[in-house]
């Protein structure tokens, strides 16, 4: 682009972007913790789905002391539902970091706060731009699909060096005196004008400066390098009741969905039975083996990197627990376990119980 069709191209979109945006509520304030939470909670989650947990966090955790002095399970609750955990789990780890050792005050500038545990270069980017107006461009999936289409760019989005040339670019076509709304510009023009079918061109504020709109290839960007398949994984859960209760177990900090709470599931090793695995894990909690090999519920659940099926076995009437550790093992009746923080896939193994006559015995 000309200096002259860069400067009508920045006006343009920034004048579409403060007489359209969507009145969000992380939009209201310069605030960089609010801004971080609601960063950190749009990954992977949709706008609608964000709100009312954004406003519920704020609601009990308003500032960045109060989320360092909380416990990781009020975190953990606080997240139940928005999925991928290991989001909050930093969230908390990070807002330790700013407590001790930036006495409470957020780093402010790109690199500084990519020093903070779970902050990489797309959140670190939003929150220099956006609270502390330090002109860096963001790179998110939408920028990428606007720049893809707006440069005919000829190489997958996808890869470093995608990801690389891409922020060249971005940071090129930044607009240098309001890089906050400039990159939240781009990031709205991309959910919802360059919409990744049928982008709404005829109302795009770039479509005089879109390449692929000029030559009508929009449905040709972005390039994507197709990812390798998603492998399947199988596990075995337990549901094992103590008179009128049932154990839960507590996922260890360091494993995937740490900190959350779960009926007693173990994974399928490579080639091993539903039956030997489900032996394997009731001797692992010292629990009698169930009798069935019928499972009482079945889900399928699917993460960003595996599809996990799992098979739920009604415990053995069982006397007594041998003493295990209060922090990591609780007794509950199921109507009381929402207090427990859980992952999804224990939600749906709740849900599936619900719908068996089993359920009616509790
Ligand atoms: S003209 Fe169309 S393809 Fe180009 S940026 Fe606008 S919406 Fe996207």
């Amino acid at each position: 682009m000309q200096p002259s069709e860069l400067s009508t191209f920045r006006q343009s979109l920034l004048q579409w972007y403060h007489s359209t945006a969507r009145d969000l509520p992380w939009r209201r304030t310069r605030d960089p913790y609010r801004i971080w939470l609601s960063e950190i909670m749009l990954q992977q989650t949709r706008v609608a789905a964000v709100i009312d947990y954004y406003n519920r966090f704020l609601e009990e955790l308003p500032t960045v002391g109060t989320l360092a002095a909380a416990e990781l399970q009020t975190v953990l609750k606080l997240w139940e539902g928005l999925g991928y955990y290991r989001r909050s789990r930093l969230l908390h780890k990070a807002a330790g970091v700013i407590v001790e050792e930036h006495s409470g005050q957020f780093p402010q500038t790109f690199e500084s706060l990519k020093q903070l545990p779970g902050i990489g270069d797309y959140t670190a980017a939003a929150i220099a731009s956006i609270a502390f107006g330090e002109p860096v461009a963001v790179v998110d999936g939408n920028v990428k699909r606007v720049i893809a289409r707006l440069k005919q760019y000829n190489k997958p989005v996808n890869t470093n060096a995608g990801y690389k040339d891409l922020k060249n670019i971005a940071d090129h076509l930044l607009e240098q005196e309001s890089p906050g709304d400039w990159n939240q510009a781009v990031m709205e023009l991309g959910a919802r004008i360059c919409r990744p079918k049928r982008p709404l061109c005829e109302s795009c504020p770039a479509h005089q400066n879109c390449e692929a709109y000029r030559e009508n290839r929009t449905s040709a960007y972005p390039i994507i390098k197709k990812k390798e398949a998603v492998p399947h994984k199988t596990g075995v859960a337990i549901l094992q009741r103590f008179g009128d209760s049932v154990l839960f177990t507590r996922r260890g900090e360091d494993e995937m969905l740490g900190g959350l709470w779960e009926f007693p599931i173990r994974l399928l090793k490579e080639e091993e039975t539903l039956r030997d695995a489900v032996r394997r894990l009731a001797q692992a909690y010292d629990l009698p083996v169930p009798r069935s090999s019928e499972p009482i519920a079945v889900i399928a659940h699917e993460y960003t990197h595996f599809k996990l099926t799992i098979y739920l076995f009604e415990g053995n009437e069982a006397r007594e627990l041998s003493s295990l550790p209060s922090d990591t093992h609780r007794l509950l009746p199921l109507h009381q376990s929402g207090e427990l923080p859980m992952h999804r896939a224990q939600h749906k193994l709740m849900e599936a119980l619900q719908n068996t006559q089993q359920a009616l015995k509790f």
